[in-house]
């Protein structure tokens, strides 16, 4: 019994060791996390840095009906085209 106990002890006190040990190893991780932020800031605020901008040579809008091969047929829910005899749509799963 008592040397179970005093195992126990042991266990927690090497595992709370271990905790601190792996927190104080991550604490140059965190000092760098800041001062990548900082820097971030600093860039967007000076314009070093730009913001994310919208893809202008994406177009989200599905295609025209022109443009769909014959006898595909383009979802009604999501506008992707699926080939011929498919009852459900291959992207959002939707009866076609
Ligand atoms: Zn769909």
């Amino acid at each position: 019994m008592y040397i179970t106990a005093m195992v126990g002890e042991w266990f927690v006190t090497l595992t709370a060791l271990a905790a601190i040990a792996a927190l104080v190893a991550a604490v140059p991780v965190f000092l760098e996390m800041v001062r990548e932020g900082r820097r971030r800031h600093r860039g967007l605020k000076t314009g070093e840095i730009e913001r994310y901008r919208e893809d202008v040579t994406y177009d989200a809008t599905p295609p025209s009906i022109e443009e769909v091969p014959p006898g595909s047929a383009v979802c009604p829910h999501c506008g992707s085209v699926n080939d011929v005899g498919y009852a459900y749509c291959g992207s959002c799963v939707q009866e076609l």
